[in-house]
């Protein structure tokens, strides 16, 4: 049944969504499922054509590439190979906010939307999409998930931040085999009802935060519960040592973590023996120090992206906040030849427990305040049991009303029973790591 059911959505429903939506993300699953296999000269001739064709595009219709490559002095035609990205100047977060969207998007032809993040430095941040481009990554993600042996439209639980289900969701759900819950919503009653969920769908596969499931994995182990599942896939925090033992104990199986960011960009994912492999007919990442040179294999840098897809809003060069480390070994025995990276940093999870016994993950927050434009950045304290407060600095100015939104749709999706406390700052102090942190409980410091 579930072949059958498999080759129906590859052949018909998809393909047939793809007409409707304008995402040809079909197509791009065939061309990666083989394209992954392919010798790395063959990939990367690809590559290089790709990013030609980007640099050009960008250069002529991205006002931001336009005047930072002439103050350089590098024209579309001086990029020819995949080593001549670094005669590009680098791009920073605050660059791309500085000169959204006049400065740093292009007309694709196409209907566009706008996507926010909280990125990893906490600040909002814009970024614009069309539907080519969201097919583009999906395709990409969807690779990720199959190798974790997940087939498309296989049943499957995810824990996700998106609970209000639009009629398109909703409908992808059912053809997907998607069980869709709540990731906000720990406490010991949705967990039993999650696993309740896996009993009666007869599900193999979950996929969510990392913070989640690690509850999620915590409570199945205090039941008693231990029905071997087939994987489970991770991605959009710091999946620790410490949480990927206790969901494979409670699961009896292995996690494979992916890695993407919120602007768009699948950069890589784990395969069965445990490699990040990049996504790197998507993406150039190139792992730098702080004068902007390549660090050697095995050490920490900083992780550059550049997408080969333009899409409306062309990212070349861009720092993404994140650190990585470069690969040591780029051969594994899979078989895949998209190169590895070696482990992923400097994204932090920290957890708000309420006094219900709910547990509230980074994501929680993030989903939530990223709504509020008028946010600049944020950072989440617990005080003490009952009290969180919330720093926030914001763009302009934040009204008593706006801030009483953000309380009520903080306390209607999972804080029903914590006092909410403002305080609004001109900064949010950074620790002596450098890196901005978006919960900080104070409870269990
Ligand atoms: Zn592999």
């Amino acid at each position: 049944m579930s072949k059958i059911k498999t080759s129906l959505l590859r052949n018909v429903i998809i393909p047939f969504g793809d007409l409707i939506f304008g995402q040809k993300m079909m197509r791009r699953i065939n061309f990666l499922e083989e394209a992954q296999y392919w010798p790395l000269e063959k990939i990367n001739e690809r590559r290089a054509r790709d990013l030609q064709a980007l640099i050009q595009t960008a250069y002529s219709e991205v006002p931001i590439y336009h005047q930072s490559m002439n103050q350089v002095g590098v024209q579309p035609g001086d990029i020819n190979t995949l080593d001549d990205i670094s005669k590009l100047p680098i791009i920073t977060k605050e660059i791309l906010r500085a000169g959204y969207p006049k400065q740093t998007t292009r007309s694709t032809g196409r209907k566009v939307y706008q996507a926010s993040t909280s990125g990893s430095t906490g600040k909002n941040f814009y970024v614009m999409e069309d539907n080519l481009t969201a097919g583009w990554y999906r395709a990409s993600f969807i690779l990720s998930l199959e190798w974790a042996g997940w087939e498309i439209g296989e049943p499957h639980l995810q824990l996700g931040m998106t609970i209000n289900r639009s009629l398109e969701r909703q409908l992808k759900d059912l053809f997907f085999g998607c069980q869709y819950v709540s990731a906000y919503q720990l406490d010991d009653e949705h967990l039993s009802t999650m696993l309740d969920i896996i009993d009666q769908h007869q599900i193999k596969y979950i996929m969510g935060y990392p913070g989640s499931l690690y509850f999620l994995a915590k409570y199945a182990i205090e039941q008693g519960w231990n029905q071997p599942l087939r994987s489970i896939v991770t991605w959009g925090d710091t999946l620790y040592p410490h949480y990927r033992e206790t969901i494979t104990k409670a699961f009896s199986t292995k996690v494979f973590d992916t890695y993407g960011c919120a602007e768009g960009i699948q950069i890589s994912a784990q395969c069965a023996h445990g490699n990040y492999h990049i996504h790197t007919l998507d993406t150039i990442v190139e792992f730098l120090d702080d004068n902007g040179n390549p660090v050697p294999p095995g050490e920490t840098g900083n992780i550059v992206l550049t997408r080969l897809h333009p899409g409306p809003m062309p990212f070349i060069r861009y720092q993404l906040g994140d650190l990585g480390v470069p690969s040591t070994d780029d051969c594994c025995s899979c078989g895949r030849t998209f190169p590895t990276m070696n482990s992923i940093q400097g994204r932090n999870a920290d957890v708000v427990l309420t006094p219900s016994g709910n547990r509230l993950i980074v994501h929680f927050f993030t989903g939530i305040l990223e709504h509020f434009c008028e946010i600049n950045s944020f950072q989440v304290v617990q005080q003490n049991e009952e009290t969180i407060n919330i720093l926030i600095v914001p763009n302009d100015h934040i009204s008593d009303d706006r801030l009483d939104e953000i309380r009520f749709a903080l306390q209607t999706r999972g804080a029903d029973d914590m006092n909410i406390c403002f305080n609004i700052v001109d900064q949010i102090p950074l620790p002596s790591s450098g890196k901005h942190r978006f919960v900080i409980n104070k409870t269990v410091e």
